[in-house]
Protein backbone atom coordinates (compact mmCIF):
# COMPACT_ATOMS: atom_id res chain seq x y z
CA UNK A 1 0.00 0.00 0.00
CA UNK A 2 0.89 3.63 0.21
CA UNK A 3 3.63 4.14 2.74
CA UNK A 4 1.73 7.38 3.93
CA UNK A 5 -1.16 5.17 4.60
CA UNK A 6 0.15 2.70 6.31
CA UNK A 7 -1.73 3.98 9.63
CA UNK A 8 -4.61 5.11 8.30
CA UNK A 9 -6.77 1.86 8.85
CA UNK A 10 -10.28 2.63 9.11
CA UNK A 11 -11.54 6.07 10.60
CA UNK A 12 -12.19 5.97 14.07
CA UNK A 13 -16.19 7.04 13.62
CA UNK A 14 -16.76 4.51 10.63
CA UNK A 15 -15.18 1.85 13.70
CA UNK A 16 -17.23 3.16 16.18
CA UNK A 17 -20.63 3.63 14.40
CA UNK A 18 -20.06 0.04 13.16
CA UNK A 19 -20.10 -1.14 16.56
CA UNK A 20 -23.03 1.22 17.71
CA UNK A 21 -25.15 -0.40 14.84
CA UNK A 22 -23.73 -4.13 15.65
CA UNK A 23 -24.82 -3.74 19.47
CA UNK A 24 -27.86 -1.77 19.04
CA UNK A 25 -25.90 0.83 21.11
CA UNK A 26 -26.97 4.65 21.76
CA UNK A 27 -24.17 6.61 19.28
CA UNK A 28 -22.41 9.47 21.33
CA UNK A 29 -19.63 8.68 19.14
CA UNK A 30 -19.66 10.26 15.55
CA UNK A 31 -20.49 13.49 15.15
CA UNK A 32 -24.04 13.61 13.43
CA UNK A 33 -27.30 15.10 14.47
CA UNK A 34 -30.20 12.56 14.98
CA UNK A 35 -32.48 16.00 13.81
CA UNK A 36 -32.95 17.82 10.64
CA UNK A 37 -32.34 21.79 10.12
CA UNK A 38 -33.92 24.37 9.26
CA UNK A 39 -37.19 23.40 6.74
CA UNK A 40 -37.04 25.72 4.11
CA UNK A 41 -33.33 24.62 3.49
CA UNK A 42 -34.50 21.15 3.17
CA UNK A 43 -37.51 22.44 0.93
CA UNK A 44 -35.06 23.67 -1.72
CA UNK A 45 -32.84 20.96 -2.29
CA UNK A 46 -36.07 18.90 -3.37
CA UNK A 47 -36.81 21.82 -5.56
CA UNK A 48 -33.57 21.91 -6.74
CA UNK A 49 -34.03 18.31 -7.95
CA UNK A 50 -37.51 18.42 -8.95
CA UNK A 51 -36.45 21.26 -11.16
CA UNK A 52 -34.31 18.84 -12.93
CA UNK A 53 -30.85 20.42 -11.75
CA UNK A 54 -29.17 17.31 -11.28
CA UNK A 55 -26.09 17.02 -13.57
CA UNK A 56 -22.62 18.19 -12.75
CA UNK A 57 -22.23 21.54 -11.53
CA UNK A 58 -19.05 23.91 -12.17
CA UNK A 59 -16.14 22.60 -11.01
CA UNK A 60 -15.84 25.79 -8.86
CA UNK A 61 -18.96 25.37 -7.59
CA UNK A 62 -22.57 26.98 -8.47
CA UNK A 63 -22.46 30.65 -9.00
CA UNK A 64 -25.50 31.15 -6.39
CA UNK A 65 -23.74 29.20 -3.78
CA UNK A 66 -20.28 30.83 -4.57
CA UNK A 67 -21.98 34.73 -4.31
CA UNK A 68 -23.94 33.16 -0.95
CA UNK A 69 -20.69 32.23 0.50
CA UNK A 70 -19.05 35.54 0.10
CA UNK A 71 -21.92 37.44 1.30
CA UNK A 72 -22.28 35.18 4.53
CA UNK A 73 -18.65 35.90 5.01
CA UNK A 74 -18.76 39.32 4.45
CA UNK A 75 -22.20 39.92 6.56
CA UNK A 76 -20.82 37.71 9.59
CA UNK A 77 -16.87 39.07 9.56
CA UNK A 78 -16.38 41.64 7.50
CA UNK A 79 -14.61 39.57 5.08
CA UNK A 80 -15.04 40.23 1.05
CA UNK A 81 -13.75 37.25 -1.10
CA UNK A 82 -14.19 37.07 -5.05
CA UNK A 83 -16.77 34.45 -5.62
CA UNK A 84 -15.19 34.01 -8.60
CA UNK A 85 -11.47 33.76 -7.71
CA UNK A 86 -11.66 32.94 -4.22
CA UNK A 87 -14.09 30.60 -3.25
CA UNK A 88 -14.55 26.59 -4.40
CA UNK A 89 -17.27 24.36 -3.48
CA UNK A 90 -16.17 21.06 -2.46
CA UNK A 91 -17.74 17.64 -1.27
CA UNK A 92 -17.65 18.68 2.61
CA UNK A 93 -15.10 20.19 4.18
CA UNK A 94 -13.41 17.03 4.49
CA UNK A 95 -12.41 17.71 0.99
CA UNK A 96 -11.36 21.34 1.09
CA UNK A 97 -8.89 20.02 3.81
CA UNK A 98 -7.55 17.97 1.43
CA UNK A 99 -6.85 20.15 -1.10
CA UNK A 100 -5.67 22.64 0.81
CA UNK A 101 -2.66 20.29 2.14
CA UNK A 102 -2.10 19.35 -1.37
CA UNK A 103 -1.93 22.37 -3.12
CA UNK A 104 -0.03 24.28 -0.48
CA UNK A 105 2.44 21.22 1.13
CA UNK A 106 5.42 19.61 -0.68
CA UNK A 107 7.05 16.83 0.59
CA UNK A 108 9.35 17.59 3.34
CA UNK A 109 7.42 20.61 4.26
CA UNK A 110 6.54 20.59 7.90
CA UNK A 111 2.63 21.12 9.17
CA UNK A 112 1.82 22.76 12.35
CA UNK A 113 -1.62 21.87 14.17
CA UNK A 114 -2.56 21.56 17.91
CA UNK A 115 -3.58 18.19 19.17
CA UNK A 116 -5.89 16.28 20.02
CA UNK A 117 -6.68 16.98 16.15
CA UNK A 118 -9.30 15.86 13.90
CA UNK A 119 -8.39 12.78 11.92
CA UNK A 120 -8.25 13.83 8.67
CA UNK A 121 -5.40 16.15 9.02
CA UNK A 122 -2.86 13.67 9.71
CA UNK A 123 -3.94 11.47 6.46
CA UNK A 124 -3.87 14.23 4.65
CA UNK A 125 -0.46 15.89 5.24
CA UNK A 126 0.86 12.58 4.90
CA UNK A 127 -0.58 12.05 1.29
CA UNK A 128 0.86 15.52 0.29
CA UNK A 129 4.37 14.58 1.53
CA UNK A 130 4.78 16.37 4.66
CA UNK A 131 5.05 15.81 8.42
CA UNK A 132 3.19 17.34 11.55
CA UNK A 133 4.44 19.04 13.99
CA UNK A 134 1.97 19.08 16.99
CA UNK A 135 1.08 21.07 20.44
CA UNK A 136 -0.56 19.58 22.41
CA UNK A 137 -3.78 21.17 24.61
CA UNK A 138 -3.80 19.38 27.73
CA UNK A 139 -7.54 18.63 29.25
CA UNK A 140 -8.88 19.49 31.15
CA UNK A 141 -7.70 23.43 30.75
CA UNK A 142 -7.06 22.84 27.19
CA UNK A 143 -4.63 26.31 26.93
CA UNK A 144 -2.19 26.86 24.14
CA UNK A 145 1.14 25.90 25.72
CA UNK A 146 2.76 29.27 24.26
CA UNK A 147 6.42 27.30 24.28
CA UNK A 148 5.34 24.19 22.85
CA UNK A 149 3.63 26.02 20.04
CA UNK A 150 6.83 28.55 19.32
CA UNK A 151 8.58 24.83 19.80
CA UNK A 152 6.71 23.10 16.68
CA UNK A 153 7.80 25.65 14.14
CA UNK A 154 10.64 25.28 12.51
CA UNK A 155 12.46 26.94 9.04
CA UNK A 156 10.69 24.18 7.09
CA UNK A 157 6.90 25.14 8.65
CA UNK A 158 4.63 25.50 5.13
CA UNK A 159 1.52 25.46 7.15
CA UNK A 160 -0.28 25.39 10.41
CA UNK A 161 -3.51 23.83 10.46
CA UNK A 162 -6.25 25.30 12.78
CA UNK A 163 -9.93 24.28 13.88
CA UNK A 164 -12.01 26.91 15.86
CA UNK A 165 -14.44 25.78 17.67
CA UNK A 166 -12.62 22.84 18.01
CA UNK A 167 -13.15 19.06 17.60
CA UNK A 168 -13.10 17.38 19.59
CA UNK A 169 -12.78 19.68 22.48
CA UNK A 170 -15.22 22.46 22.01
CA UNK A 171 -12.73 24.88 22.68
CA UNK A 172 -13.31 27.86 20.96
CA UNK A 173 -10.03 29.81 20.61
CA UNK A 174 -9.99 33.51 21.92
CA UNK A 175 -8.32 36.62 19.56
CA UNK A 176 -5.63 36.53 21.82
CA UNK A 177 -4.04 32.53 20.84
CA UNK A 178 -5.23 33.38 17.48
CA UNK A 179 -3.21 36.59 17.39
CA UNK A 180 0.00 34.18 18.79
CA UNK A 181 -0.38 31.97 16.08
CA UNK A 182 -1.13 34.91 13.62
CA UNK A 183 1.96 35.93 14.66
CA UNK A 184 4.34 32.58 14.49
CA UNK A 185 2.66 32.06 10.99
CA UNK A 186 4.05 35.56 9.51
CA UNK A 187 7.28 34.78 11.39
CA UNK A 188 8.10 32.13 9.51
CA UNK A 189 6.04 33.19 6.60
CA UNK A 190 3.32 30.34 6.60
CA UNK A 191 -0.05 29.63 5.55
CA UNK A 192 -2.87 29.45 7.86
CA UNK A 193 -5.70 27.04 7.10
CA UNK A 194 -8.17 27.26 9.07
CA UNK A 195 -11.36 24.69 9.83
CA UNK A 196 -13.98 26.77 10.54
CA UNK A 197 -16.85 24.18 10.11
CA UNK A 198 -18.44 24.92 13.57
CA UNK A 199 -18.54 28.83 13.06
CA UNK A 200 -21.94 29.11 14.06
CA UNK A 201 -21.99 26.50 16.78
CA UNK A 202 -20.67 28.87 20.31
CA UNK A 203 -22.37 29.08 23.40
CA UNK A 204 -22.92 31.22 26.64
CA UNK A 205 -21.82 34.23 24.25
CA UNK A 206 -18.25 32.70 23.47
CA UNK A 207 -17.75 34.59 20.04
CA UNK A 208 -16.02 32.86 16.59
CA UNK A 209 -13.24 35.04 15.39
CA UNK A 210 -11.86 33.79 11.72
CA UNK A 211 -8.50 33.88 11.44
CA UNK A 212 -8.95 35.65 8.67
CA UNK A 213 -10.36 38.90 10.53
CA UNK A 214 -6.71 39.16 11.88
CA UNK A 215 -4.41 42.06 10.66
CA UNK A 216 -2.67 41.28 7.80
CA UNK A 217 -3.72 37.65 7.94
CA UNK A 218 -6.29 37.74 4.96
CA UNK A 219 -3.25 36.79 2.87
CA UNK A 220 -2.07 33.85 4.06
CA UNK A 221 -5.43 32.55 5.27
CA UNK A 222 -7.37 29.57 4.20
CA UNK A 223 -10.64 29.15 5.60
CA UNK A 224 -12.94 25.78 5.50
CA UNK A 225 -16.51 25.88 6.35
CA UNK A 226 -19.23 23.58 5.59
CA UNK A 227 -22.76 23.15 4.59
CA UNK A 228 -23.66 20.01 6.63
CA UNK A 229 -22.50 21.45 9.52
CA UNK A 230 -23.82 24.86 9.68
CA UNK A 231 -27.29 23.18 8.30
CA UNK A 232 -27.60 20.08 10.32
CA UNK A 233 -27.05 18.25 7.49
CA UNK A 234 -24.14 16.09 7.16
CA UNK A 235 -24.80 13.29 4.47
CA UNK A 236 -25.04 16.26 2.13
CA UNK A 237 -21.30 16.74 1.92
CA UNK A 238 -21.12 20.50 0.26
CA UNK A 239 -18.14 22.40 2.10
CA UNK A 240 -16.28 25.29 1.03
CA UNK A 241 -13.10 27.04 1.17
CA UNK A 242 -12.32 30.69 0.18
CA UNK A 243 -8.89 32.15 0.12
CA UNK A 244 -6.05 33.97 -2.09
CA UNK A 245 -6.78 32.91 -5.80
CA UNK A 246 -3.09 32.02 -5.86
CA UNK A 247 -4.39 28.87 -3.43
CA UNK A 248 -7.83 28.65 -4.80
CA UNK A 249 -6.78 28.04 -8.50
CA UNK A 250 -4.31 25.20 -7.84
CA UNK A 251 -6.89 23.83 -5.64
CA UNK A 252 -9.52 24.09 -8.29
CA UNK A 253 -6.99 21.78 -10.43
CA UNK A 254 -6.71 19.28 -7.88
CA UNK A 255 -9.73 18.98 -6.92
CA UNK A 256 -11.07 17.79 -11.01
CA UNK A 257 -9.19 14.82 -10.31
CA UNK A 258 -10.40 14.18 -6.73
CA UNK A 259 -14.03 14.46 -6.87
CA UNK A 260 -14.40 16.66 -10.37
CA UNK A 261 -17.64 18.16 -8.83
CA UNK A 262 -19.87 17.20 -6.27
CA UNK A 263 -23.49 17.62 -4.40
CA UNK A 264 -25.25 19.12 -7.46
CA UNK A 265 -28.80 19.79 -6.09
CA UNK A 266 -27.69 20.48 -2.65
CA UNK A 267 -25.45 23.59 -3.49
CA UNK A 268 -28.62 25.69 -4.11
CA UNK A 269 -30.00 24.42 -0.84
CA UNK A 270 -27.15 25.69 1.39
CA UNK A 271 -27.02 28.73 -0.93
CA UNK A 272 -30.33 29.47 0.56
CA UNK A 273 -29.64 28.78 3.89
CA UNK A 274 -26.55 30.92 4.24
CA UNK A 275 -28.40 33.84 3.46
CA UNK A 276 -31.42 32.99 6.59
CA UNK A 277 -31.97 35.46 8.97
CA UNK A 278 -29.71 35.42 12.14
CA UNK A 279 -32.74 34.47 14.25
CA UNK A 280 -32.01 30.63 12.49
CA UNK A 281 -28.42 30.39 12.49
CA UNK A 282 -29.17 31.81 16.68
CA UNK A 283 -31.53 28.90 16.97
CA UNK A 284 -29.17 25.94 15.94
CA UNK A 285 -26.77 27.24 18.52
CA UNK A 286 -29.75 27.77 21.01
CA UNK A 287 -30.81 24.16 20.73
CA UNK A 288 -27.72 22.48 21.03
CA UNK A 289 -26.44 24.38 23.84
CA UNK A 290 -29.45 23.40 25.29
CA UNK A 291 -28.31 19.55 24.45
CA UNK A 292 -24.57 20.39 25.85
CA UNK A 293 -25.59 21.26 29.00
CA UNK A 294 -28.25 17.93 29.54
CA UNK A 295 -24.97 15.72 28.73
CA UNK A 296 -22.49 17.66 30.02
CA UNK A 297 -25.07 17.17 33.36
CA UNK A 298 -25.87 14.07 32.52
CA UNK A 299 -21.96 13.05 32.37
CA UNK A 300 -21.08 14.57 35.60
CA UNK A 301 -24.14 12.78 37.19
CA UNK A 302 -22.76 9.63 35.83
CA UNK A 303 -19.19 10.39 37.60
CA UNK A 304 -17.00 11.80 34.68
CA UNK A 305 -14.72 14.78 34.89
CA UNK A 306 -16.63 17.36 32.35
CA UNK A 307 -15.40 20.61 31.17
CA UNK A 308 -18.37 22.78 29.64
CA UNK A 309 -17.79 22.51 25.92
CA UNK A 310 -18.09 26.28 24.28
CA UNK A 311 -18.93 25.22 20.40
CA UNK A 312 -18.81 22.15 18.19
CA UNK A 313 -21.00 19.31 18.75
CA UNK A 314 -18.62 17.50 21.41
CA UNK A 315 -18.00 17.47 25.57
CA UNK A 316 -14.54 15.37 26.49
CA UNK A 317 -15.18 13.48 29.59
CA UNK A 318 -12.60 11.76 31.96
CA UNK A 319 -13.50 8.55 33.58
CA UNK A 320 -10.69 8.51 35.33
CA UNK A 321 -12.88 8.68 38.66
CA UNK A 322 -14.68 5.71 37.76
CA UNK A 323 -11.21 3.65 37.82
CA UNK A 324 -10.54 3.68 34.29
CA UNK A 325 -7.09 4.16 33.00
CA UNK A 326 -7.36 3.24 29.39
CA UNK A 327 -10.48 4.94 27.40
CA UNK A 328 -9.55 2.71 24.36
CA UNK A 329 -10.50 -0.40 26.39
CA UNK A 330 -12.98 1.09 28.04
CA UNK A 331 -14.44 2.55 24.80
CA UNK A 332 -14.12 -0.72 23.23
CA UNK A 333 -16.15 -2.46 26.28
CA UNK A 334 -18.69 0.50 26.72
CA UNK A 335 -21.27 -0.86 24.19
CA UNK A 336 -21.38 -4.08 26.33
CA UNK A 337 -21.39 -3.36 29.55
CA UNK A 338 -23.92 -0.05 28.65
CA UNK A 339 -24.90 0.26 25.47
CA UNK A 340 -23.17 3.27 24.56
CA UNK A 341 -20.72 4.39 22.12
CA UNK A 342 -17.96 6.99 22.44
CA UNK A 343 -14.51 7.76 20.95
CA UNK A 344 -11.35 8.22 23.12
CA UNK A 345 -9.73 11.02 22.98
CA UNK A 346 -6.52 9.40 22.34
CA UNK A 347 -7.44 8.69 18.72
CA UNK A 348 -7.10 12.67 17.98
CA UNK A 349 -3.57 12.77 19.47
CA UNK A 350 0.18 11.43 18.85
CA UNK A 351 1.16 12.11 22.06
CA UNK A 352 0.54 8.67 24.03
CA UNK A 353 -0.17 10.00 27.17
CA UNK A 354 -2.72 12.79 26.54
CA UNK A 355 -6.52 11.88 27.01
CA UNK A 356 -5.21 8.39 28.06
CA UNK A 357 -8.57 8.33 30.30
CA UNK A 358 -10.39 11.32 28.37
CA UNK A 359 -13.82 10.33 26.16
CA UNK A 360 -15.58 12.30 23.36
CA UNK A 361 -18.97 11.95 23.58
CA UNK A 362 -21.24 14.28 20.86
CA UNK A 363 -24.14 15.85 22.33
CA UNK A 364 -25.97 16.79 18.60
CA UNK A 365 -28.58 13.67 19.79
CA UNK A 366 -32.65 14.65 21.27
CA UNK A 367 -33.22 15.21 24.17
CA UNK A 368 -34.49 11.20 24.57
CA UNK A 369 -31.30 9.43 23.45
CA UNK A 370 -28.94 11.85 25.36
CA UNK A 371 -30.97 10.86 28.65
CA UNK A 372 -31.25 6.82 27.56
CA UNK A 373 -27.52 7.37 27.07
CA UNK A 374 -26.63 9.17 30.41
CA UNK A 375 -29.14 6.49 32.01
CA UNK A 376 -27.08 3.88 30.77
CA UNK A 377 -23.67 5.56 31.55
CA UNK A 378 -24.80 6.00 35.03
CA UNK A 379 -24.83 1.72 35.24
CA UNK A 380 -21.53 1.95 35.38
CA UNK A 381 -21.10 3.52 38.94
N1 LIG B 1 -13.56 19.41 10.25
C1 LIG B 1 -13.98 19.10 11.48
C2 LIG B 1 -13.33 19.74 12.65
C3 LIG B 1 -15.01 18.19 11.66
O1 LIG B 1 -15.43 17.87 12.88
C4 LIG B 1 -15.57 17.57 10.52
C5 LIG B 1 -16.54 16.45 10.67
N2 LIG B 1 -17.73 16.68 10.80
C6 LIG B 1 -15.13 17.95 9.26
C7 LIG B 1 -14.10 18.85 9.16
C8 LIG B 1 -15.71 17.37 8.01
O2 LIG B 1 -16.79 18.11 7.55
P1 LIG B 1 -17.67 17.62 6.31
O3 LIG B 1 -18.67 16.65 6.84
O4 LIG B 1 -18.30 18.87 5.78
O5 LIG B 1 -16.76 16.98 5.31
N1 LIG C 1 -16.71 14.88 12.06
C1 LIG C 1 -17.45 13.82 12.66
C2 LIG C 1 -16.83 13.45 13.99
O1 LIG C 1 -15.83 14.00 14.40
C3 LIG C 1 -17.50 12.58 11.83
C4 LIG C 1 -17.06 12.63 10.43
C5 LIG C 1 -16.57 11.29 9.97
O2 LIG C 1 -17.09 10.26 10.39
N2 LIG C 1 -15.57 11.32 9.17
O3 LIG C 1 -17.37 12.58 14.63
Amino acid sequence: GHPALADFGTTIFATMTQMALEKDAINLGQGFPDTDGPPEVLAAAVEAITEGRNQYPPGRGVPELRRAIAAHQERFYGLTPDPDTEVLVTVGATEAIAVAMLALVRPGDEVVMFEPYYDSYAATVALAGGTRRTSVLRFPDLAVDEASLRAAFSDRTRVVLLNTPHNPTGKVFTREELELVAELAREHDAWVVTDEVYEHLTFDGARHVPMATLPGMVDRTVTIGSGGKTFSATGWKVGWLTGPAEVVSPAVSLKQFLTFVGSGPFQPAVALGLGLEDAVFDGMAARLAGQRDRLVAGLRDAGFEVPVPQGGYFALADASPLGVTDAVSFCLELPDRAGVVGVPASAFHDDPEAGRTVVRFAFCKKDEVLDEGVRRLRTLR
